[in-house]
Parts: structure tokens; C-alpha cells; sequence
């Protein structure tokens, strides 16, 4: 297993894009588990790379709450590409 710490450039990289590019090889075939709440105050998620077989842990921390609704859900916040979930859609 690859442990090595990505350099300060890699993972800044990944960051400015929202998670979306494998953070060694810049392939979009990335896969995440479920994610695990909480842990020590944050949300950890296991992901890895189908190009290179990387994998890594994303790290996540409770930014904002906000009442659901039928208009209003995870789906809609998190996945704005899925065909007929898009608010400007
Ligand atoms: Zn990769």
C-alpha cells in the first residue's frame, strides 16, 4: 500500500476540485465508500483510484445545517450533474 503523503501541490489540487480527480494520477475513475460520522469531530470516506489503485481518505467537516424537504435533500445539494436534479435544469 502506497502511504506516501501527496505533496502540498497534489492535494491542493484535488481540493480546488472538489474531491472530482484522483489526487496521484488526475483520473476521473475514483470510487468513494460510504462515509463514516463522525470521527474525532470529522466525517472520513475511503476512496480509490481504478486507474492507479490508489487509495486515500477524504476528511470532511460539518459545515452548515439546514431543514429537508421534499425540494430540498442531499441528492439535490450533492450530485448537481445527475440528469433531472439539477436546480438550473
Ligand atoms: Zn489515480
Amino acid at each position: 500500500m502506497n502511504d506516501q503523503p501527496f505533496s502540498p501541490e497534489a492535494a491542493a489540487r484535488y481540493l480546488a476540485r472538489h474531491g472530482n480527480l484522483c489526487p496521484n494520477c488526475g483520473s476521473v475513475l475514483i470510487e468513494a465508500g460510504e462515509v463514516i460520522a463522525p470521527y474525532n469531530g470529522k466525517f472520513c470516506q475511503d476512496v480509490r483510484c481504478h486507474a492507479c489503485e490508489r487509495i486515500w481518505m477524504d476528511i470532511y467537516t460539518l459545515a452548515r445545517v439546514e431543514p429537508k424537504s421534499l425540494e430540498k435533500s442531499c441528492f439535490v445539494f450533492e450530485s448537481p450533474y445527475i440528469p433531472g436534479n439539477n436546480p438550473e435544469s
